[in-house]
Formats: structure tokens, C-alpha cells, sequence
């Protein structure tokens, strides 16, 4: 555990996230950083340079590039500059950093060179969060699988996983992609799954598209043409197996013992076999040698 001084050093590493499509949505706390910051470090200095201009903060030369291809070497020059007492600021291309995006290794750079160096957020819009929330789907407890693998043994296991999760799951995919991935998550859901593909998020073309999986899959595949924009794909959980009845867990357990197996046994056997509690299983396994 580690502690954050407040005020105490001036040097630290602010992660700040910015539109995902609309710039009214970049919040007056992430200007005040951006403006006062010693340095942005920014995935792309070109796009930075835009958003700073569009809401008149001056570049001033403190714009500096960390991306995926130079984040280790870019990120220990930077916790080196924030323990030297700088104000770093650090924003992806659009979004919350760290999320399908550099920044993690900028903050596991920082916190390895001195655990005490304070870095916090200005938090803000993400896709994740807002594709859950108009999806329709249940909210309480999900799972980020950002961009899938785009091939091989990697997507293959990400794809059963997909199928399995109880929890709604919400993930990353380019325009190009999206018919194929679709079309690999009815295959491993079903066509029933509930589903939504959210489409330029706060933008002037927002669209939200709810449905099963496979009718979702089969607008995608009837387009004329593929589609454009950015796009997350939200899957509702996998079914929960209805819970085994009294007379299947005694049928289960009468097997059991049939076998020879001890009460225990039979009783530890049935409960994995059924997903049912060890006690019942139990229970069911003494009433059935008893009678
Ligand atoms: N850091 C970003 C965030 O916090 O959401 C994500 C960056 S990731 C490189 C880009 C992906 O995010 C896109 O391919 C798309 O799946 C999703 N995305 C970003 N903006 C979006 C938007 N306005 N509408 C729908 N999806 C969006």
C-alpha cells in the first residue's frame, strides 16, 4: 500500500481523459491540468496540438510523444522528470488512458521509481463506460475485453470465454473487423444472446443497435457497404444452468452410491457434477443411505 501526499510534492503524473468524439465533453478540470502542466505527454503531438488549440491552450513546446512504440523509454524518462518536481499530464488520442491505450506502463514507471510519487486522474469519457450504460444490458457486473486477438489460438480462447462469461461483456472492434467478429460471437454465444453495437458514441451519428447476437450480425452482414466510425460491442451474460431439483440431485446421488462410492464421496462428486452446494448434496446422499 502507498499513500499520496497531498500538496507536499509538486511533481506528478496527472492521467487525463479526453473526448471520445464530442469536445464539449472534455471538463474544465482537464483544461485547467492541460494548461497548467509543465508537460503533456500525448500519443499523438499532432492530434494533442488540435485539441489544445480548439480549446486555446498554448502547445508552449511541452508536448512530448509516448506511444505504444517507445512507452518503456519514454515512460522512465518521464517518472524521472516527475520525481525532478515536474507537472506531467498525460493523454491518450482520445478517451481514458490506459484503457486500449498507453498508459499503464507510464504509471508502473513512476510508481517503480519512488512508490510515494503522486499520480491521479482528471477522469472522464471512455467507451467502455458509455456503450455499457446505453446498452440495455445488465450494468451491475461486467467485464472489459477490450480489443479481441485476430487470430488464432489467442481469439479462439478469447471467444469461448466470451461464450461462457456470465457477465456482460464489452469489447473493442474496428469497423473492418466487425462483421467477423459478430459473426464468431453468434457462433459462440448463440443468436439468442442479447447484444448492442454502439456506434460513434456522443458524435453527430451516434447509433445504438440492441438486439440477439444474431440479428445484430445479420444487419451487419446485409449493409451494402462495411461500416465506418468506431464501434464497441456489448454481449449480455451467458444464461445461468437453472438449479438442479431435489429429485435430480437424489437420482445423482443414488448413482453414486451404486457405485460404491462413501456418502462423502458421493456426495463431493454429485455436488461438481450438478453445481449444487457440498452440504446438499450431502444431505441428499444421507437420506438416500438411510432409507
Ligand atoms: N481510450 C479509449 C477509451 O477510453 O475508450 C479507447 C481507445 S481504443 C484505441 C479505440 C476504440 O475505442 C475504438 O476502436 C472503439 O472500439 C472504441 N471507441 C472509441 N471512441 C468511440 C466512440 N465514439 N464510439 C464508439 N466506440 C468508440
Amino acid at each position: 500500500m502507498t499513500s499520496q501526499p497531498s500538496g507536499a510534492a509538486r511533481g506528478r503524473l496527472v492521467l487525463v481523459a479526453t473526448p471520445i468524439g464530442n469536445l464539449g465533453d472534455l471538463s474544465a478540470r482537464a483544461v485547467e491540468t492541460l494548461r497548467d502542466a509543465d508537460v503533456v505527454a500525448c500519443e499523438d503531438t499532432r492530434r494533442t496540438r488540435a485539441l489544445l488549440s480548439a480549446v486555446e491552450i498554448p502547445g508552449r513546446g511541452r508536448l512530448r510523444a509516448v506511444h505504444e512504440h517507445n512507452e518503456a523509454e519514454a515512460a522512465a524518462r518521464i517518472a524521472r522528470e516527475v520525481a525532478d518536481g515536474q507537472v506531467v499530464a498525460y493523454v491518450s488520442d482520445a478517451g481514458t488512458p490506459g484503457i486500449s491505450d498507453p498508459g499503464a506502463r507510464l504509471v508502473a514507471a513512476c510508481v517503480d521509481l519512488d512508490p510515494d510519487m503522486v499520480v491521479t486522474t482528471v477522469p472522464g469519457p471512455t467507451a467502455l463506460a458509455a456503450a455499457l450504460v446505453v446498452s440495455g444490458l445488465p450494468t451491475d457486473r461486467f467485464v472489459f475485453e477490450g480489443f479481441l486477438a485476430r487470430r488464432g489460438a489467442k481469439r479462439r480462447a478469447q471467444l469461448a470465454a466470451v461464450g461462457a462469461e456470465p457477465r456482460t461483456v464489452v469489447i473493442y472492434e474496428s469497423p473492418l473487423r466487425l462483421r467477423a467478429t459478430l459473426d464468431a460471437l453468434v457462433e459462440v454465444c448463440g443468436p439468442d444472446r442479447p447484444a448492442a453495437v454502439a456506434r460513434e458514441l456522443t458524435k453527430l451519428h451516434e447509433e445504438v443497435l440492441r438486439g440477439p447476437l444474431g440479428a445484430c450480425a445479420a444487419l451487419a452482414a446485409a449493409a451494402v457497404s462495411p461500416p465506418r466510425g468506431e464501434h464497441v460491442v456489448v454481449v449480455g451474460g451467458a444464461p445461468t444452468p437453472a438449479d438442479a431439483t431435489d429429485e435430480e440431485v437424489d437420482v445423482a446421488v443414488t448413482a453414486a452410491l451404486g457405485e460404491g462410492l462413501s456418502v462423502r464421496d458421493a456426495a463431493a462428486m454429485v455436488a461438481v457434477e450438478l453445481g449444487v452446494a457440498k452440504r446438499r448434496a450431502y444431505t441428499a446422499a444421507i437420506n438416500r443411505r438411510g432409507r
